[in-house]
């Protein structure tokens, strides 16, 4: 069973002396045996009972468990094989306080990935073996010592190891206590248990079948193994396949009921995630805001315009409505109006007056051509009007002034261009800016008036009409078709007319400087980025908390570890407990830069839009830093050296 064959393991170097712990022991001890090794305090004894269970390593010689040769076992193989092999019960006992008597026998089921009833079953089964069936919910800490010691051993018997090690397991009890306990252990290689016991103390090597003393780290006298042990090993209860998600949801539970124990740092960092998920959801809300707004502001000044016109070198070429309505038919494009404008003399009775008379075929770029303007009395302009070629106009308040007088109300009423007549069908309420003091100062005032272009096209023809006022408008379903729609309406008008590309002319009409556009993206970087820094700041929150967590429970992980926990298993509790606190603190945070942004719009009247994915991308995001926040501690957790841990007292 355990072969050890030259073993030493030295400590120091350096300037210092080298100091054997152990030196060259050589050692069997056979499956079934009960074997005290003894020897005064210093001999060793708890450093060859360490390197028999894998928590140290010696520094010359073999050791070969069960035919395996251990030196090819690395921490995580070590950790499994004590985990299935082999049982602990440790110098200082090393029970977690806090937790009942039964939680602690079933610890190393855990690793097995034993469900937990199951374990818990089987827990209370030997806690009953040992005489302490009534105190499976007693917490560990109410427990005497040598009931303690008891809780222990049950512990070590949890995985049905064929091996159990006891380092002084009677060193702190009185003699009755201390008869108990050997009573529990010598019962042990009857069922075919292998059990090494370390003791200084003789009543333990009185009950032993053999004794290897110690001195110095030398095997002094170790006498053969006796009869062939006698006992039937009765195996551990098969492991269960423990899956990932399942151990996962088994560290989920651990890792919060953890967190519950520190719930001030546990709270604290949650909320410094908390904090970095809310600013993200209101600087990613913002932006968008902005973005939006920048759209609509794009659009409303016509930046989703595409213009389309004949070239200025060939006034000949001149768009139509049908042109427009072809145009109109492109996947890309919403809609689309033909517009010019005609410098007539608008005349009533003896009043005439010149006025730019824009033509329009519909409301649309109407209300964009006429930005700002309301009507102030009567009805606005209708496509309808244009379909059905309306001899109606919309005349402006100063031309309305200049022909029927200040205040009068001239719907209804007929003006005269040349000799057709119209009829007001409505009037445009000053417009806020040209209608100033500081253009009427300048003599310049708001002659406009507004009819259906087809009307104008029929009635005026192309007397009065400027080539190059004649327009096609074009707005796009969406900004980003921009370009591909206006290559498209070049196609389109350049076959329509069977000229040369030249001959047409096609604008974006762009009149926003790529600057505003640039000044939008770079607000939204620079939001983002602050989002994302507080979020980071987030993460170093719960960093600190795992850290300092780590250094408190350097104990409970040692003895984890010691009990059969591979490296991977406690890096796993660690990245779960820190994903854990992500998550709240960043559902919080969502909640919170909802609730936020709700109040800036209705509020302040801020800007703020919030899209589907953010909250699945915040809760991303909160899940990438718990990871990326857990990993140093999970190294630093999982890296640590367990019988160093458990040694220091
Ligand atoms: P025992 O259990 O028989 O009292 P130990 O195995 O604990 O003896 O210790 C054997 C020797 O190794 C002692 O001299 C002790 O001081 C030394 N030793 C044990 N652990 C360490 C360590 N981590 N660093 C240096 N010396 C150690
Ligand atoms: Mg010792």
């Amino acid at each position: 069973m355990i072969e050890l064959q030259g073993v030493s393991r030295d400590y120091g170097g350096g300037d210092n002396e080298r100091l054997w712990a152990v030196r060259d022991v050589t050692l069997r001890i056979a499956e079934g045996e009960f074997v005290c090794l003894a020897g005064p305090s210093g001999s060793g004894k708890s450093t060859l009972l360490n390197i028999i269970g894998g928590l140290d390593m010696p520094t010359a010689g073999a050791y070969r468990f069960s035919g395996t040769n251990t030196a090819k076992l690395d921490a995580d193989a070590w950790a499994a094989l004590r985990r299935d092999a082999i049982g602990f019960v440790f110098q200082g006992v090393h029970l977690m306080d806090a937790e009942t008597a039964r939680v602690n026998v079933a610890l190393p089921a855990t690793y097995r990935g034993l469900r937990r009833d199951a374990a818990n079953r089987r827990a209370e089964e030997l806690l009953r073996e040992l005489d302490l069936g009534d105190k499976a919910d007693a917490r560990a800490g109410d427990l005497s010592g040598g009931e303690r010691q008891r809780v222990a051993i049950a512990r070590a018997l949890m995985n049905g190891p064929r091996v159990i090690l006891a380092d002084e397991p009677t060193s702190a009890l009185d003699a009755a206590h201390s008869d108990e306990v050997l009573d529990a252990l010598a019962a042990l290689p009857k069922r075919g248990h292998t059990v090494v016991v370390a003791s200084h103390d003789a009543a333990v090597r009185a009950r032993t079948e053999r004794t290897v003393e110690l001195r110095d780290g030398h095997v002094v006298a170790a006498p053969e193994a006796a009869a062939a042990p006698t006992g039937q090993f009765a195996p551990a209860p098969p492991p269960a396949s423990g899956s990932s998600p399942q151990r996962t949801a088994q560290a989920a539970r651990e890792g919060a009921h953890a967190l519950l124990k520190r719930p001030l740092a546990a709270t604290l960092a949650a909320l410094s995630v908390a904090i970095g998920a809310w600013c993200v959801i209101t600087t990613l809300g913002l932006a968008a805001g902005a973005y939006d707004e920048g759209t609509a502001v794009f659009g409303w000044m016509g930046g989703d315009e595409i213009h389309a016109r004949g070239h200025y070198s060939r006034p000949n070429i001149r768009v139509t409505p049908e042109d427009a309505a072809a145009v109109e038919t492109l996947a890309a494009i919403r809609r689309t109006e033909i517009s010019a404008f005609w410098v007539v003399n608008l005349r009533r009775g003896d009043k005439q007056l010149e006025v730019w008379l824009n033509g329009t075929s519909g409301e649309f770029m109407l209300q964009r051509l006429w930005m700002d303007y309301t009507i102030a009395s009567g009805a606005a302009l209708r496509p309808a009007d244009d379909a059905v070629r309306a001899r109606v106009v919309v005349i402006s308040t100063p031309v309305r002034d200049a022909l029927f007088g200040p205040g009068a109300d001239p719907v209804g009423e007929a003006v005269w261009v040349a000799d057709q007549m119209f009829t007001v069908k409505g009037v445009l309420a000053p417009h806020p800016i040209i209608s100033r003091a500081i253009y009427r100062e300048r003599g310049q005032f708001d002659h406009s008036a507004v009819a259906p272009f087809s009307t104008l096209r029929d009635l005026l023809g192309d007397q009065h009409l400027r080539a190059n006022t004649l327009l096609l408008r074009a707005q796009v379903e969406n900004l980003s078709q921009l370009e591909a729609a206006a290559a498209e309406i070049l196609d389109l008008l350049v076959r329509r007319h069977g000229v040369v590309q030249e001959a047409i002319q096609v604008q974006l009409n762009n009149q926003i400087p790529g600057r505003y556009w640039t000044e939008i993206h770079n607000r939204i970087a620079l939001l983002g980025s602050l989002g994302a820094a507080t979020l980071l700041a987030g993460g170093c929150g719960i960093t600190v908390m795992m850290l300092t967590a780590a250094r408190g429970r350097a104990r409970e992980i040692a003895l984890r570890m010691a009990l059969g926990a591979r490296r991977r298993d406690i890096a796993r509790q660690f990245l779960v407990e820190a994903c854990l606190t992500a998550v709240v603190g960043g559902v919080v945070g969502a909640v919170l830069g909802l609730a936020t942004g709700a109040i800036l719009a209705t509020a302040f009247k801020m800007p703020i839009s919030y899209e589907a994915w953010f909250l699945p991308a915040a809760f991303a995001a909160a899940v990438t830093v718990g990871l990326a926040a857990g990993i140093v501690p999970a190294r630093r957790a999982s890296g640590l050296d367990p019988a160093a841990v458990l040694a220091e007292e």
